[in-house]
């Protein structure tokens, strides 16, 4: 069997279709081929608006259609999702409409409760996908990281990781890497079967700052 090369994919990156993100398409563009991405997964919240304008074009790079669902209890990432999904539901609900839509369903950012992480008891109750290991933005960050690390194993499901990023600089600055071929159908497949590992490292204070003032 041929050996796939490991791609390097940024699986939660926001855009100005999100509410709290100025970061343009063009700024996605430029900044992911800065980090020598293979790709990035567009999953603003509640919408899917700018991950079907980004799928549309021509940008060199694998793009990832995707949303971040609020559910009433927390967030979830649903990658390969173009059908918008209501905010507002049952995390369960949820899960299953990014299923009906043909996507795979990721705890983002779980157990940092503060910013919408899905507590321990909400987790364990959800039939998901994979469990977003490392985010950029979470705080404290290696201790997030470890926790969530061992929550995947304890729920045996397959790792993430993405940089959750709001200004452009911030793309890139965690990502996963996924042994599968160049198009979105196998990396949905082998996130699937856990053929990832995630990288990377916090949003640097001084970015968090400047997503402060902008946002
Ligand atoms: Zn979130
Ligand atoms: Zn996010």
């Amino acid at each position: 069997m041929r050996a796939l090369r490991p791609l390097k994919i940024d699986l939660h990156v926001h855009t100005r279709f999100s509410r709290d993100s100025k970061t343009t398409l063009e700024d996605v563009i430029l900044y992911a081929k800065m980090r020598k991405l293979d790709g990035v997964a567009i999953t603003d919240h509640d919408t899917v608006e700018g991950a079907e304008a980004l799928s549309r074009e021509d940008t060199g790079l694998i793009i990832i259609p995707g949303i971040e669902v609020s559910t009433r209890r927390g967030h979830i990432l649903g990658l390969n999702v173009t059908t918008p999904i209501p905010k507002g539901l049952d995390p369960a609900e949820a899960v299953d409409r990014i299923h009906e839509a043909g996507g795979i369903s990721v705890a983002a950012h779980p157990l940092a409760v503060y910013k919408g992480g899905l507590s321990m008891r909400s987790l364990s109750a959800l039939k998901l996908d994979a469990v977003e290991v490392v985010n950029s933005s979470v705080l404290p960050f290696s201790l997030l990281t470890f926790l969530n690390r061992r929550l995947s194993r304890k729920l045996g499901l397959p790792q993430t990781g993405g940089s959750d990023s709001h200004v452009p600089e911030a793309i890139g600055l965690a990502y996963t890497i996924i042994y599968a071929e160049s198009d979105v159908d196998d990396i949905i497949e082998s996130i699937r079967k856990g053929a990832t590992v995630p990288e990377g490292e916090p949003i640097p204070f001084r970015l968090r700052l400047k997503k402060l003032r902008e946002g």
